[in-house]
């Protein structure tokens, strides 16, 4: 049997997608993944309280919660699923083959939301400290009552630092960002916004060594990477933002990507550079990476991959 239209990525770009393409009787076919994306269900599996989705007043939602929210309501309309790693697909000519862990699947059609993987350093405390104070997402969980007036810590130079650290001085008494290297990577007008904000003060020349703290972060221990010197900072949270990685090597290139990995799409749509193969969510994003953003690509390449199909007379 070839499918119609096979999901690969269950974050709340692929629910969404699958939602809508189970709505118009595509009958899609997700591919949850397993451990290629950490566990199933993307990013906000590990994420603690979600108070930024819309349709959650009252103390918002846990991440895994809502995430059970979208998997059964794609299922609800008839989405079929398995928690399987794809391990490579053949997109050179359709219908396409998809290969997973346990099984090859021809569809006509593929809409990819592999997500990205925010990077971590792997400090030793990361191990139990992980969403006990530290976090790759200041935006999902800077807001948590944890950090309310607490000294907190972002690692990295970015715009993704500064932006963090900014949305963190509006609950935390103060904001360290530890960076490397002697200069900011940011763009001028962050680098502004970081040195102008009488809150932020930048730690240069400087790398996290370790997260301390039993139950909650106390502290970072960070070394002067000129001098080699060691130092506590006392702090009630620890922010990563040096990057994310899309989720792409499966493709082993088949598809365009920008110089960073991210998949290519027509601007404001959700094809790629091979007919018939559609991507959304965060693989395509790396400026809003937020859920309500994902979901809201997820559910566009659902409607493209429709549009697609039945100009081919293929649904
Ligand atoms: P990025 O530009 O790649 O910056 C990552 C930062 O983390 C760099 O400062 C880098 O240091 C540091 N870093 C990387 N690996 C590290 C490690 N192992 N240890 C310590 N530090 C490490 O990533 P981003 O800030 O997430 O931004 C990604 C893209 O999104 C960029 O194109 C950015 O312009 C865009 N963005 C734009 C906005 C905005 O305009 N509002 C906001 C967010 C993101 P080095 O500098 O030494 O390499």
């Amino acid at each position: 049997m070839t499918e119609k239209v096979t999901i690969i990525g269950s974050g709340p770009a692929g629910f969404t997608a699958a939602i809508y393409a189970a709505r118009a009787n595509l009958e899609p076919l997700i591919l949850e993944g397993f451990q290629a994306g950490g566990i199933p269900g993307g990013q906000l599996m590990t994420t603690t309280e979600v108070e930024n989705y819309p349709g959650f007043p009252d103390g918002g939602i846990s991440g895994p919660d809502l995430m059970q929210k979208f998997r059964a309501q794609a299922l609800e309309f008839g989405t079929r699923s398995f928690q399987e790693d794809v391990t490579e697909v053949d997109l050179s000519s359709g219908p396409f083959k998809v290969k997973t862990t346990e099984r090859e699947v021809e569809t006509h059609s593929v809409i990819i939301s592999t997500g990205a993987t925010a990077r971590r350093l792997h400090v030793p405390g990361e191990e139990t400290l992980w969403n006990r104070g530290m976090s790759a997402c200041a935006v999902c969980d800077g807001a948590l009552p944890i950090f309310r007036d607490k000294e907190l810590v972002v690692i990295g130079g970015g715009d993704s630092a500064v932006e963090e650290a900014t949305f963190l001085t509006k609950f935390a008494s103060k904001v360290y960002m530890i960076h490397r290297r002697d200069e900011l990577r940011a763009s001028k007008i962050m680098q502004e916004r970081a040195l102008s904000n009488d809150k932020i003060e930048i730690v240069w020349d400087s790398a996290l060594v370790d997260a301390e703290g039993e139950d909650l972060v106390t502290g970072a221990r960070i070394s002067n990477v000129k001098t080699g010197e060691e130092s506590t900072l006392s702090c009630g949270g620890i922010f990563y933002a040096i990057g994310h990685d899309p989720n792409t090597g499966f493709l082993s290139g088949q598809l365009d990507t920008d110089e960073q990995g991210y998949l290519v799409v027509n601007p404001g749509r959700t094809d790629t550079s091979v007919d018939g193969v559609f991507a959304c969510g965060d693989v395509v994003d790396k400026i809003y990476r937020q859920a309500i953003t994902a979901a809201g690509t997820g559910c566009a390449a659902a409607l493209d991959a429709e549009r697609w199909l039945a100009e081919k007379g293929l649904e």
